[in-house]
């Protein structure tokens, strides 16, 4: 047995729930337990007992637990049972006062126990400390009702300031969070206008990158337009003079001199050559002017394939290189026969003109929904860093000789401008020493 007793005493008569109140306070302040919890049990022993004395004489036993977690334990029994249900429900506030309160209603009687574990700052309940509470209580003279009215009145004066200091606290929280709250929307004005402000600064920033984009937008057209115009307007002197070079070493002209002869070639030579370039540049300015419409139709890519190997077959004349057009893997496209036989040729014409051995090929197959042109050469290539420049208008690897003809440095970009007309992409794979690929995507419609 751990419980060591305190005391018992008996509750006859209604003027005995003072005594009790009294014994529970004196107790509690014996045990250890601080003011408060004195006045709550207290409190819960006159309310048990006021319950119980209604069903006859009630007997009460204090006792202590020192072992473990030191408990003060209380029971209250009276012989007489009670109705369980409404008992329980009547002291269910009162078992708030408490740690535990249990109510046993058997047939034998009722016992009410409650327990309060004693704070951790309690003095030792030594066997010695033990009997000199028991003779404290031994030694208690009951007071009057009117003593421990008096007493009531200085608790409950006792809980009156409590609540006032509780409630200067409140005050003083409040004021506190008021204040932080001033310090909260302060920092959330500034934060506000900081953003207000990074946003008029990005703001302006769109807007001037707007006036950029359009001046640039402006800028390219107006150079476009130019091309267009001055390459117009070559265009016919430049035709003239060929003619007029023609009509020079024509049959039924005045006999030239042999020198004559090869001053008139060299100027019909040139004036070819500048017609290619102007040619090339009208197309190229038509194309980034947004003027090429494409006529769609139902293209039947065999023979295509075979005029691209017709017109073709005379440039291919080194026999170090095996030109080859493959059967087309794909028969029928929706495209611009005209602007996809330019792309073609265009590829070609290079793959020839910088393949010295080996092959020169063109073949078409489906892939993932898109028809994939390939012309792949075994010729110089192209370093890898160079391989998106090529695409720039007059770029020309440096130190890259044609094994055949000339060039402007217009045909891919304006080949990759018709692939883009055309719904399509084209790209560049290529190794130097070991050859290119030029791959031309475009979506296969049905
Ligand atoms: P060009 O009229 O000079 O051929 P392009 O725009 O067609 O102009 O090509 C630009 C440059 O890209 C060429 O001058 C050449 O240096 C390089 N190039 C194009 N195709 C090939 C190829 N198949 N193999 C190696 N280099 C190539």
């Amino acid at each position: 047995m751990t419980a060591e007793p305190l005391m018992r005493m008996r509750l006859r008569v209604e003027q005995d729930i003072f005594v009790v109140r009294q014994i529970g306070r004196e107790v509690a302040q014996a045990v250890g337990l601080e003011s408060q919890d004195q006045t709550r049990l207290a409190t819960a022993l006159s309310e048990v007992g006021r319950v119980l004395l209604g069903g006859g004489h009630t007997d009460i036993t204090f006792t202590v637990e020192t072992i473990g977690v030191p408990t003060l334990r209380v029971a209250m029994a009276r012989p007489e049972p009670g109705e369980a249900p409404r008992l329980a429900e009547q002291l269910q506030q009162v078992g708030r006062l408490v740690d535990t309160m249990e109510v046993d209603d058997g047939g034998t009687g009722t016992v009410v126990r409650m327990a309060r574990r004693l704070p951790i700052g309690a003095p030792l309940l030594t066997p010695d400390r033990m009997d000199e509470i028991r003779a404290g209580l031994a030694r208690h003279v009951p007071g009057t009702p009117l003593d421990e009215l008096a007493v009531q009145n200085q608790q409950l004066i006792g809980a009156l300031d409590e609540v006032r200091a509780q409630r200067d606290d409140l005050a003083r929280l409040n004021a506190e969070l008021e204040e932080t709250n001033r310090g909260v929307m302060a920092l959330y004005n500034q934060l506000s206008q900081e953003l207000e402000d990074t946003n008029r600064g990005v703001v302006a920033l769109y807007a001037e990158l707007e006036e950029k984009s359009a001046q640039l937008a402006a800028a390219s057209e107006a150079k476009s337009r130019f091309l267009a115009n001055v390459s117009h307007e070559l265009r016919a002197p430049v035709t003239a003079i060929i003619g007029l070079g023609r009509l020079l070493t024509d049959s039924g002209s005045d006999e030239l001199t042999a020198e004559q002869r090869r001053q008139v070639d060299l100027i019909r030579g040139s004036a070819t050559d500048l017609l290619t370039l102007v040619n090339g540049l009208l197309d190229l300015a038509k194309a980034e002017a947004g003027r090429i419409e494409p006529t769609w139709s139902e293209v039947d890519l065999k023979v295509l394939f075979g005029q691209l190997r017709g017109t073709l077959r005379p440039l291919a004349t080194r026999p170090e290189v095996e030109f080859t057009v493959e059967e087309p893997g794909v028969p029928v496209l929706r495209s611009d026969e005209v602007l996809l036989a330019q792309v073609l040729r265009n590829l070609l014409t290079n793959a020839l003109k910088f393949t010295e051995s080996g092959s020169v090929r063109l073949s078409v197959r489906r892939t993932d929904g898109d028809a994939e042109f390939v012309v792949a050469d075994t010729g110089f290539g192209i370093p890898a860093e160079l391989q998106e420049r090529i695409f720039e208008e007059f770029y020309q690897v440096p130190g890259s000789m044609p094994v055949s003809g000339k060039g402007t440095g217009l045909g891919l970009p304006y080949a990759r401008r018709l692939a883009g007309i055309l719904g399509g992409a084209l790209r560049v794979d290529s190794a130097p020493g070991k050859g290119s690929t030029f791959t031309l995507r475009l979506p296969l419609t049905s």
